[in-house]
């Protein structure tokens, strides 16, 4: 049976050993398989497949069975939704993850407030990108609704953090899908999820629940851009007369 590697748990109270667990999971980006949450475990599972011979940080990551994985949930993030990159999203992006991005992305990330942090593999700057209004990310495009960093370089070019993060309500499971109905924390980190089937039409209902804080912003948006127009050109005539 083939080898996965997992990311350890977080460690509480501890921002910088976690931090240098994201800068080296970032190192393994383009081996992200997904999260799941698997009901044995009891535990979320950040799951990377490197090919052989790529170098794995044991100390923070694990090498699992791939068995773990045949009763579990695979987290889902349905297109549409948008809350985590919306309201509080809390992201930022590790330098080594800066380091990648075409110039003119860099440039925008290296604008943003930054914190130096001491970590055991060493000094790892953090740039934060939910400084716009209400915690929103600063690569959120608010119209399109989507992640200016994705749409540039496919997933791989998201911060590992995004990545990693799920709200765990929308699931999947041999080609079903599956909603989030409850959950209970049992300690050690460990948490128990509780999912049930759902039909296309009940999966597409909560993702639109989900959406209503993104599309009241953009409507807000809207607004304010057809205002300032219809002001431009009220400004315009009154020079003309
Ligand atoms: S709330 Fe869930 S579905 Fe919505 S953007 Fe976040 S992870 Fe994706
Ligand atoms: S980087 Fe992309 S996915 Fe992450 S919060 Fe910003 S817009 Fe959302």
């Amino acid at each position: 049976m083939a080898k996965i590697y997992v990311l350890r748990e977080p460690r509480r109270h501890d921002k910088a050993w976690n931090i240098y667990a994201l800068r080296e999971a970032a190192r393994l980006k383009k081996w992200f398989d997904g999260v799941y949450y698997s009901p044995r475990l009891k535990r979320l599972l950040a799951v990377f497949r490197p090919t052989p011979g790529t170098h794995v940080n044991l100390e923070v990551f694990e090498e699992l069975n791939e068995s773990v994985l045949r009763d579990a949930y695979r987290m889902e993030c349905p297109r549409g939704c948008n809350r985590c990159c919306v309201f509080r999203s809390g992201a930022f992006i590790i330098e080594n993850e800066v380091k990648k991005l075409p110039p003119d992305f860099q440039e925008r990330v290296l604008k943003q407030p930054s914190e130096l942090i001491r970590t055991p593999g060493g000094w790892v700057r953090v740039y934060r990108l939910d400084t716009e209004t209400m915690g929103r990310c600063i690569f959120f495009d608010v119209e399109r609704g989507e992640c200016e960093l994705e749409k540039m370089g496919g997933k791989e070019a998201k911060p590992i953090v995004c990545l990693l993060t799920y709200c765990t309500v929308f699931a999947s499971r041999n080609g079903e899908k599956y909603l989030k109905t409850g959950y209970r924390e049992i300690g050690d980190g460990r948490v128990e999820l509780y999912y049930k089937r759902v039909t296309e039409q009940e999966w597409r209902r909560m993702v639109t629940r989900m959406a209503s804080t993104w599309l009241r912003l953009r409507r807000i948006h809207k607004a304010v851009k057809e205002s300032d127009a219809a002001m431009r050109r009220s400004t315009r005539s009154k020079r003309v007369v």
